[in-house]
């Protein structure tokens, strides 16, 4: 945990994490990697800082409390627009590619590629090309094979399927970096991050070396592909459950836009879901409730979250239910 940033030792573990992001994303090669700070909310305030430029605007889609901000720290940068939004629909759903309203003056287009406290999920990205398409994937990056060629820039804080948090990932195409920045401050530039290989100051080295560590557990799985697999498995078996419960556990997200990561559900009523939730707790099943601004119960299946775990919280919720409804 000593050891210098600028050592040897750590210079492989850092080369390394880059090497092993790259190899698992298939990242092309007109892409850089990048370790930064600040979370993924810093980066709410970076992106537009860096392209948001007087006489463009910041387009930005909706589905879910992360993207809504996202787009308050773009909209104390400059102008921005909303390209869509589920919000009516109690973000239980996905925009279709259809109602995404693109403009010709679009600085970029945003989205949040999974939405951790509604538990929806992006399946099919829209096809930009006017303007950088720019994603937040904090909570579903390494859980499935993504095309990175379709984004300007993708971001991510490591805490859920990368590593623990102090690191955030960004992943940023070439061309991005020939921006004019000269108005932002050195440390909240892309390109200071890009020509020192994330080291310009002191990264956060223990944080690194275990993304290296998680990354290289990705890799003994069999890679991306083989997380997917297992995530689908995994998610299916709570869904299942939902499905299963004739209404007694309702699932929040529509169906086509269910999230891997996140399932979020209800009992029939409030008091219900807080036995639900202290009799699971009791039984050793942490961190079930749901999002505080949301409440309700939320079963996060990160890909550190193993098959068995799945399995044990089916076999509550179908005892649970049955003893309770
Ligand atoms: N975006 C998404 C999709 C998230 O899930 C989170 C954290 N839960 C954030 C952004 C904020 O991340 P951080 O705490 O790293 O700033």
């Amino acid at each position: 945990m000593e050891l210098s940033h600028r050592s040897k030792e750590y210079e492989e573990v850092h080369q390394s994490a880059i090497n092993h992001l790259k190899q698992l994303l298939n990242i092309p090669d007109n892409y850089q990697v990048l370790f930064l700070q600040g979370g993924a909310s810093l980066q709410f305030s970076m992106l537009p800082l860096q392209f948001l430029k007087k006489g463009k605007v910041a387009n930005y889609i909706l589905t879910g409390a992360w993207s809504e901000k996202a787009l308050k720290e773009a909209k104390l940068i400059g102008e921005t627009k909303i390209a869509a939004s589920t919000k009516e629909n109690q973000y239980k759903s996905i925009p279709t590619l259809s109602d995404i309203q693109l403009n010709n003056n679009d600085a970029y287009v945003h989205l949040t590629s999974n939405n951790t406290i509604f538990g929806t999920q992006w399946t099919e990205f829209p096809d930009i090309s006017h303007a950088p398409l720019i994603a937040d994937m904090s909570s579903d990056i390494l859980s499935r094979p993504i095309d990175i060629s379709k984004f300007g820039l993708i971001y991510a804080g490591a805490q859920k399927n990368l590593g623990p948090s102090g690191v955030t990932v960004a992943i940023i195409r070439d061309d991005l970096l020939n921006e004019n920045v000269d108005h932002v401050p050195t440390m909240l530039r892309y390109q200071t991050h890009a020509e020192t290989n994330s080291l310009y100051h002191t990264p956060p080295t223990f944080a690194i070396y275990m993304l290296n560590e998680v990354l290289s557990w990705v890799n003994q799985q069999g890679g991306v592909k083989e997380i997917e697999k297992q995530n689908i498995e995994k998610a299916k078996l709570i869904y299942d459950a939902i499905d299963e419960s004739e209404g007694f556990y309702k699932g929040h997200a529509e169906k086509e836009a269910r999230s891997l990561m996140n399932i979020t559900f209800n009992l029939p009523n409030e008091e219900q879901n807080k036995r639900f939730l202290t009799k699971a707790k009791e039984l050793g099943f942490v961190g079930l409730n749901g999002h505080r601004s949301v409440g309700g119960c939320r079963a996060s299946t990160y890909n550190a979250v193993p098959m068995e775990a799945c399995i044990a919280l089916r076999e509550f919720m179908d005892s649970y239910r049955k003893e309770h409804s």
